[in-house]
């Protein structure tokens, strides 16, 4: 099987729409949580995910957006956006939002889905080998796929774990040693590099690719300044920061 791996997609559409036209047909899509927040097309980004028959978890901006969590706890700039997002929700989105689980292990696959790490989906970042080894009892397949870092990365198990980068065409084995794949962000890259990022899983072959895909970031910058959006946020598209 072919699946479709994405992650913080944070309402960037054209980032959305471009990922999904180069993934081509694939057998599922997992997403990873933070469909919403900081860009301007929560609702149709809900809207593509469902078409796409997305199944996933939810984020700290999924979470806020649905009023299941404050949002004091949010930077200046990401509680303006998060104001926004909840003004603007439609009820389909939300409906859709408070049901996503804060942990999903899909029917039949070796793979946990959570946004930030096992032991605390919604707010943990997994970015160093101690904390992604204190999350190895908290979850019970062999490999673990988690976002809300925005950088797409590997945290593996050796004899200690050891930390990979994964860039564009990155390749993983999966060779039955436990891990946390990141695919890093599709909506707003934080890695340097301002294109989507995304990742494929191939069952078949037992491989973890990821991928880049450029978008029109000028046209997002351009309509979450018309929504009145934080220019900040629009600014960093551009740097993928
Ligand atoms: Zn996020």
């Amino acid at each position: 099987m072919r699946i479709a791996v994405l992650a913080d997609i944070h309402s960037n559409l054209r980032a959305l729409e471009a990922v999904l036209a180069s993934i081509g047909s694939v057998d599922a899509v997992w997403q990873l949580g933070d469909v919403v927040g900081y860009g301007p097309d929560p609702d149709a980004v809900v809207a593509r995910l469902r078409e796409a028959g997305a199944v996933g978890v939810r984020g700290n901006h999924d979470a806020a957006a649905v009023g299941d969590l404050e949002i004091e706890d949010f930077n200046a700039d990401a509680r303006v956006a998060m104001e926004w997002t909840r003004a603007s929700l439609g009820l389909e989105a939300q409906a859709y939002l408070a049901d996503l689980p804060e942990i999903l292990v899909p029917g039949g696959f070796d793979f946990t889905l959570a946004h930030g790490s096992p032991r605390d989906p919604i707010w943990e970042y997994l970015f160093n080998t101690r904390e992604a080894r204190e999350n190895l009892a908290a979850f019970h397949t062999t490999y673990c796929l988690v976002g809300h870092t925005h950088v797409p990365l590997v945290l593996r198990q050796k004899r200690h774990m050891e930390r990979l980068s994964a860039g564009p065409e990155s390749r993983l084995e999966l060779d039955g040693r436990r891990a946390f794949l990141n695919p890093g962000s599709v909506g707003q890259p934080r890695d340097g590099d301002p294109t989507a990022s995304y990742m494929l899983l191939d069952t078949a072959a037992g491989q973890a690719i990821w991928q880049r895909v450029s978008y029109d970031i000028v046209a997002t910058q351009t309509a979450m300044r018309d929504a009145g959006l934080p220019p900040r946020l629009a600014r960093r598209l551009s740097f993928g920061q």
